[in-house]
């Protein structure tokens, strides 16, 4: 099976940040956060709804669905009888992502107190919390502070499956059924019907922590970063070439991208969003914002909040990439199955310089098969990645198909059109 071209981290580093990260140096306790923070008030749902509408609070798993959405769906359900289910998600399948596991380890009661004030809120009475088999610290950090607690509910902690795609909200709930930890086909939002058939409300650790923010520290401070339009904060990570330890940053949204990127990194390729995201040519970002909407309106979701620069050519990193998800996937639907090995072969063409093989024709061919016919999203953030790659960089495409390079130390600019 290929590797990851970036290796699932064994150490963060973590700045300190103005909301989620501030006040770090006090470790990760339960004392120290009740100190910063007080006790968890109890917060009925319709409150919480309103409050989130309010700051449009997103989630931070990578497609920024507002949670108030989510929230009500399966506060909706459970009126009809059904009760529902609350899952912390922090199994962080991307391995060029850390925030997560940035979050677990440095404040994992934040990400907690969000999960258990909404469960209450719901009148939910079971926890579940999804830590990564990769990634052991996470799991001893969060087993830890779940010990420090006494929250009166059924908490359940499940390992999941080092696998790209074991992260994905259908995998992750059959990994809590007891079945192989892969993605199937929702016939249902999880909301609606999720782990037995109960409404699951099931996030990623940054978003339970921004729900935690907010309900500890009211709307007020929560807002005090961002902007009108796009309150609060997000986190990124940072990520250098392979083997260097990524870094996790907190940032208000509206603040210039300029100010969050390391300046040794100018003039490079940077891919936004992690493997699933798209390339962005450095002058490009730096002249825009830290937005969701923005960055998707340029066709660049920030996704999970994945920024790397990896210091080689974004051509044949990008075929590297695609190697690696085209052996992540489940092989259970026909994209994946045949389609991803087929496209990692026809990038491998063209970035590998194979003058009969490498047609940029059938990347695109293949990309467009791929895409909107999986049961996950699997094959279209891979297809997302593979179309960034040629309209971003059209003539290192076509020099590799000469055999040629001049992006060997990732410092192509692009000419995105
Ligand atoms: S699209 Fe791929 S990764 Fe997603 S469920 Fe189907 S085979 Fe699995």
């Amino acid at each position: 099976m290929s590797a990851s071209p970036v290796p699932v981290p064994t150490e963060v580093h973590v700045r300190p940040g103005p909301a989620l990260l501030a006040g770090i140096a006090a470790g990760p306790g339960l004392a120290a956060h009740r100190e910063q923070y007080g006790a968890l008030p109890r917060i009925d749902v319709d409150t919480l709804l309103a409050a989130l509408g309010r700051l449009r609070v997103r989630g931070r798993g990578g497609a920024a669905f507002p949670f108030e959405v989510k929230l009500r769906t399966a506060a909706d359900r459970s009126r009809h009888g059904r009760r529902p289910v609350v899952v912390v998600n922090l199994s962080e399948g991307e391995p060029a992502s850390a925030k997560d596991s940035a979050l677990a380890l440095m404040r994992p009661h934040l990400v907690l107190d969000g999960a258990v004030a909404t469960a209450y809120a719901l009148g939910a009475r079971e926890l579940h919390v999804v830590v990564p088999q990769d990634r052991p610290l996470v799991g001893t950090s969060i087993r830890a502070a779940l010990a420090e607690r006494r929250d009166p509910m059924r908490t359940e902690v499940h390992v999941a499956a080092s696998r790209f795609v074991a992260g994905q909200a259908r995998a992750v709930l059959e990994l809590m059924a007891g079945r192989p930890n892969l993605p199937v086909t929702a016939w249902s939002p999880e909301a609606v019907a999720g782990h037995r058939g109960r409404p699951t409300l099931l996030s990623n650790a940054e978003t339970w922590a921004q729900v935690g923010l907010l309900v500890l520290g009211g709307e007020e401070r929560y807002a005090a970063s961002g902007t009108p339009d796009e309150p609060g904060t997000t986190l990124l990570t940072l990520v250098t070439p392979s083997g260097s330890t990524p870094e996790v940053v907190e940032v208000g949204f509206g603040t210039p991208w300029a100010d969050v990127l390391p300046p040794s990194w100018s003039g490079r390729a940077l891919l936004v969003g992690g493997f699933h995201g798209a390339w962005v040519p450095w002058a490009a970002i730096t002249g825009g914002r830290v937005s969701v909407d923005a960055m998707r309106a340029a066709g660049t979701p920030m996704g999970a909040g994945v920024v790397l620069a990896p210091g080689e050519c974004p051509v044949t990193f990008t075929a590297r990439v695609v190697d690696y998800l085209a052996a992540q996937s489940a092989r259970r639907c026909g994209p994946c199955l045949n389609g991803l090995p087929a496209l990692a072969d026809a990038v491998h063409a063209v970035a590998d310089g194979w003058p009969v093989a490498g047609d940029v024709g059938r990347i695109e061919a293949l990309a467009a098969t791929v895409t909107g016919r999986g049961a996950c999203a699997h094959p279209d953030g891979t297809a997302r990645l593979v179309r960034s790659m040629l309209a971003a960089f059209p003539a290192e495409v076509a020099l590799h198909g000469g055999g040629r390079c001049t992006g060997a130390r990732g410092l192509l600019s692009g000419v995105a059109s």
